[in-house]
């Protein structure tokens, strides 16, 4: 094999498949480990040798609690294991969130989505990852679990404040994600997913939009906006909930909106698309949600 081959074949010294969270978060705590949930993100990185994997490799996939959606005191749980056909097929989201599996629906494709976990696409912190946006805009929090003294220990940052660039997050060098949560109560209104990707199938997003709102007769209240791949990292747009809410909409609002949305955004030229793309799409959605909204 030649220098190059063998530099980009990564080298995996040790396989780890921990059966509790005590004994995962404590060897990640321990070692040189990159977490393996679906593997959708993680292998494509270490076949294409664009960042040397780490020596060791933790499938987190046989431990207990990391899977699952369910309801308890009014807060809504999604384990981090759970996959996109999950979120997909989930009875609970489908009734009290559907903007969660509006967006697994345009996931990929379903061999991607039967593997690729909600978790794994927090972790990757990508600026177009598709299940951020719903969760942003359903204010959810992300759970973190860690090895402090001797024991597990958990804490919570808001989503809308956890990512800092692109791959780049708030989760520090020993942290698992065990869990997003939010309130069932809200998650529940008109709620939107729009996408756009390169091609009809497989697409990483050029700009997506997540839209939550509660109507009234034309009145707008609980507006949530989130966009995708237009900044360094997924974002909320609070100057253009702010001038909608409580607001009837009209063509002026909508105008006014648009251009508001226009100002928050950020976006930059790369492979997938110009920036100048980007905000003609991120206007299109808004406009068309905005219209969808007014013509009932
Ligand atoms: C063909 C193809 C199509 C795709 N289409 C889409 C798409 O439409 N939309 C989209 O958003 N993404 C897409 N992706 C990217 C990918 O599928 C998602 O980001 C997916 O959610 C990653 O989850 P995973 O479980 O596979 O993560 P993995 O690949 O297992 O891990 C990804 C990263 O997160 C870390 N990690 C995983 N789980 C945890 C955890 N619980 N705690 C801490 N760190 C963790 C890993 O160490 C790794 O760095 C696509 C990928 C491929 C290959």
């Amino acid at each position: 094999m030649s220098e190059t081959a063998s530099q980009a074949v990564p080298r995996i010294e040790a396989y780890y498949a921990p059966t509790s969270l005590e004994e995962a978060v404590e060897q990640i705590a321990a070692g040189d480990v990159a977490i393996v949930a679906g593997g959708t993100d993680l292998m494509v990185t270490a076949n294409g040798a664009l960042r040397r994997i780490k020596r060791g490799l933790m499938n987190i996939r046989h431990v207990p609690g990391l899977d699952g959606i369910a309801e308890t005191g009014g807060r809504i749980r999604i384990g981090a294991l759970a996959t996109m056909t999950d979120i997909l097929e989930s009875d609970l989201l489908r009734a009290k969130a559907p903007i969660l599996p509006a967006t697994a629906d345009r996931f990929a494709s379903v061999q991607i989505r039967n593997a690729a976990s909600v978790g794994g696409n927090i972790a990757n912190a990508s600026p177009a990852a598709d299940m951020v946006i719903p969760l942003l805009c359903l204010d959810a929090e992300v759970e973190l679990a860690s090895w402090k003294d001797g024991a597990v220990s958990t804490r919570t940052l808001p989503i809308t404040d956890y990512f800092t660039g692109p791959g780049k997050s708030k989760r520090e060098a020993g942290e698992l994600i065990t869990a997003v949560e939010f309130d069932a109560q809200g998650a529940g209104g008109h709620a939107a997913f729009f996408k756009t990707g390169p091609r009809p199938a497989l697409e990483i997003a050029i700009v997506s939009m997540g839209f939550m709102a509660r109507i009234d007769g034309g009145t707008l209240s609980d507006i949530r906006i989130a966009f995708g791949a237009v900044a360094p990292t997924p974002i909320r747009a609070p100057e253009t909930e702010k001038l909608l809410d409580g607001q009837t909409l009209d063509d002026d609002l909508i105008a006014r909106a648009l251009e508001s949305a226009d100002t928050e955004i950020k976006p930059i030229d790369d492979v997938r698309g110009t920036a100048w793309y980007r905000r003609r799409l991120a206007r299109v959605y808004l406009e068309e949600e905005l219209r969808n909204v007014l013509e009932g």
